[in-house]
């Protein structure tokens, strides 16, 4: 923890919390505040214990707001692409709301992790295969969403979905958004069958699991909502709230047959519970394929969901989790706490 401190790593943000016995104020680990001695602070997995040890929130870091606010900018851009009718917004519309181009680029790449300008090609992109696909013809498609010539909006679309608008038609695409939570910022990708991936993101292995999911969908990911988008977020937050520890999804996990079963029998774990490797071995009445079915519970991709983090070792002890070990070990905390 003291090394996501010294390096204001974000990914621990939400995760643990850093009191300064010198000053009695407590920061999350990406505060801009000068980092104290490995000898002067104490870690908290929550604002209410660092409360209760008498520390007071920084003012510098606001650690009291837990989910990490969506920058203003960052939200004032999304708002301005979607009222835009073309789904564009050029540097002199930028400057004519008194935003620096280059300070909208630098703050979009750091919260989003794509630039701006890649956002908005994205999400005109988005709209254009929705259109496209509602059965609107391709030369309406193309003048609305701003592409004067036929040429380069057939060229753009099929860079990006690998297909032309005409063969695009039958075509369904994976729409994916991010959304806040207590442990982090989590990335969630769905398509009319329901929701494809719920993963941290920064989990080990995400980018190597969207290639899989393009290529076993064979669709394009592009950044967008939807009303499975809307209630996982919605259910996210009651979750962390203490409110809801089971999920009603349409979920629709990418996988073999044998990983269904797998992640089927996951899903039969009851909140609050653990479960080891060997037991649920047995249960899917193969004894002796405790390794396999290890494999198969890493190879999920609905992290909470399907709840993987709820099988540990035989002896209690946590084993590995692609989220992170403190991930696994807060989410059983908090289960614990809040399942009836
Ligand atoms: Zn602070």
């Amino acid at each position: 923890m003291y090394r996501a401190l010294s390096r204001r790593d974000a990914a621990y943000e939400g995760v643990f919390f850093t009191g300064v016995k010198t000053t009695g104020i407590f920061c999350r680990p990406t505060c801009r505040a000068k980092k104290p001695k490995s000898e002067n602070v104490e870690f908290f997995p929550t604002v209410v214990e660092a409360l209760h040890r008498g520390y007071r929130p920084c003012r510098l870091c606001h650690p009291m707001d837990v989910t990490k606010p969506v920058p203003p900018l960052v939200e004032k851009l999304r708002r301005k692409v979607e009222e835009a009718a073309d789904g564009r917004v050029t540097d002199k519309e930028l400057a004519a709301m008194n935003v620096d181009p280059s300070t909208a680029r630098r703050q979009f790449k750091a919260y989003h992790g794509m630039t701006f300008h890649a956002y908005q090609r994205a999400r005109r992109m988005g709209l254009a295969l929705r259109d496209v696909k509602s059965g609107r013809p391709v030369i309406e498609v193309q003048l609305d969403r701003g592409y004067e010539s036929t040429s380069g909006f057939r060229e753009a679309f099929a860079r990006v979905f690998g297909e032309s608008p005409a063969g695009a038609r039958a075509m369904d695409c994976l729409l994916a958004r991010r959304i806040e939570t207590p442990l982090g910022s989590m990335l969630a990708l769905a398509d009319k069958e329901g929701l494809r991936l719920l993963e941290f993101v920064d989990r080990r292995g995400l980018e190597r699991e969207l290639v899989a999911l393009r290529r076993r969908l064979k669709c394009p990911i592009v950044p967008g909502n939807s009303g499975t988008l809307d209630e996982t977020a919605r259910q996210l937050g009651e979750y962390f709230a203490g409110n809801r520890m089971k999920f009603d999804l349409p979920l629709a996990p990418v996988g073999s047959d044998f990983q269904r079963r797998v992640w089927a029998e996951l899903q039969r774990i009851a909140p609050g519970q653990t479960r080891s490797y060997a037991e649920m071995a047995k249960r899917l009445g193969l004894p002796k394929a405790p390794r396999a079915i290890g494999r198969a519970n890493g190879s999920n991709m609905l992290a909470i969901v399907i709840p993987c983090h709820r099988v540990i070792r035989a002896d209690g002890s946590l084993c590995g989790y692609a989220g992170g070990i403190w991930r696994k070990q807060r989410l059983l905390e908090h289960e614990r706490k809040f399942a009836r």
